[in-house]
């Protein structure tokens, strides 16, 4: 644990995490500037702010993991492994030390997870969150892009982990990995995260107006909210995988226009968009990933859509039925059910797409609001109390 600020007044638990890439330690710094800022003016925060470290043995290394990405690994069935005891590698020893701070605070209600990351490339500030409604209030607070189904087509984030249990989960993209104005927006974007969640009053940040400039500043010009719509996954065969230059996030990208080399040759963008997070660093599966704009009414038309549980029809929509196996998850013939599904399913916030055999396999993260510890974490938790009692 990084640090915590807890007056006991009652309130919101807010956790936020920093260096679940060993290589991005500027949320560090950002979290601890605030943390120091609270303490040395004794701001009356309501409810308690949890600074955590995420990788720590991939920061002491400087790289962005030791033997797995800690960020790809947060799935049930590996979640269930790890709080059994079978710790394998690094990341998962880094995954139970994680546990141990989330779950006496997981135990006590809802928590917002704020999770701050940098890249490699020279990038706007935006953030990420999971498409369900109880993450927007957050993540819409900041003036900068807000990018919704990232947490989606990654398998195994934490906070897509997270927000299955019912949490708030939203991610910030602070700006290049070694810019000093990274650690700024990661501090501004922590701030007004708090007023937005009740844990502060705009009273007690007297300096609000500016932390919010400096964000809309540096968010000029960019959509409010996209969509990711393509994830370009790179095989181990497709290694060595190289980004063409000069690529930035938010750069528009044409259908067809050659955008990196892997093994087989050009790799060409499979639509027309905007690009996110080309992989310029060496790890990691994601090559980069195509969004596009979506329009402030097709957010509202969303949440309203949602609020009045609309999304009851979705197994009626042509095409479309339930998963036999799975009663959240809906499946799609491509055959009939014509490109607007897709539409219909991103309104309901249905962003998991899986192919199999020739149908398309639809899912969403957990809309319920009401959190729950799953069976899984069952033995960390006696765990946790015979460490208590002893
Ligand atoms: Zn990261």
């Amino acid at each position: 644990m990084l640090g915590r600020y807890d007056t006991g007044r009652p309130g919101p638990t807010v956790v936020c995490i920093a260096a679940i890439h060993g290589n991005e330690p500027a949320g560090l710094s950002a979290i601890s500037r605030v943390l120091a800022r609270l303490r040395e003016r004794d701001v009356p925060l309501r409810g308690r702010l949890v600074g955590v470290t995420g990788n720590r043995r991939a920061l002491a290394l400087g790289r962005r993991y030791v033997d797995r990405d800690l960020n790809r690994r947060w799935t049930p069935e590996n979640i269930a492994r790890i709080a059994q005891g079978a710790v394998e590698t690094a990341e998962d020893q880094e995954t139970r030390e994680l546990l141990a701070v989330f779950l006496p605070l997981l135990r006590h209600g809802p928590v917002s997870f704020i999770d701050l990351h940098s890249t490699s490339s020279l990038s706007t500030p935006f953030s990420c969150m999971a498409d369900v409604l109880r993450n927007r209030p957050l993540a819409l607070a900041l003036p900068i892009p807000v990018v919704l189904g990232l947490e989606e087509v990654i398998e195994g984030s934490m906070l897509g982990y997270l927000c299955d249990l019912g949490h708030v989960g939203v991610a910030v993209e602070g700006g290049q990995h070694d810019d000093p104005r990274t650690i700024d927006f990661h501090e501004s974007a922590l701030l007004l995260m708090l007023v937005a969640a009740g844990s502060l009053e705009p009273r007690h940040v007297p300096d609000l107006a500016a932390h919010r400039a400096r964000l809309a500043a540096a968010g000029d010009g960019m959509p409010a909210v996209c969509e990711i719509r393509h994830r370009h996954v790179v095989r181990a065969e497709d290694e060595p995988f190289v980004m063409a230059p000069g690529f930035v996030n938010f750069q528009i990208v044409e259908r067809g226009q050659v955008v990196a080399e892997d093994r087989r040759g050009p790799v060409r963008a499979p639509e027309t968009g905007i690009m996110m997070l080309p992989r310029y660093q060496g790890q990691g599966d994601d090559g980069f990933f195509i969004a596009r704009p979506v329009t402030r009414n097709a957010l509202r038309l969303s949440a309203a859509l949602r609020t009045l549980r609309l999304d009851v029809l979705v197994p009626y929509l042509p095409g479309v039925s339930r998963d036999p196996e799975r009663a959240d998850h809906f499946i799609a013939d491509p055959a009939i059910a014509r490109v607007a599904v897709k539409e219909v399913f991103h309104l309901f916030g249905y962003r998991h797409v899986r192919a199999r055999a020739e149908r398309l396999v639809f899912s969403r993260r957990s809309p319920a609001a009401r959190p729950v510890l799953p069976a899984e974490l069952a033995p960390l938790l006696r765990a946790g109390e015979e460490t208590t009692e002893g």
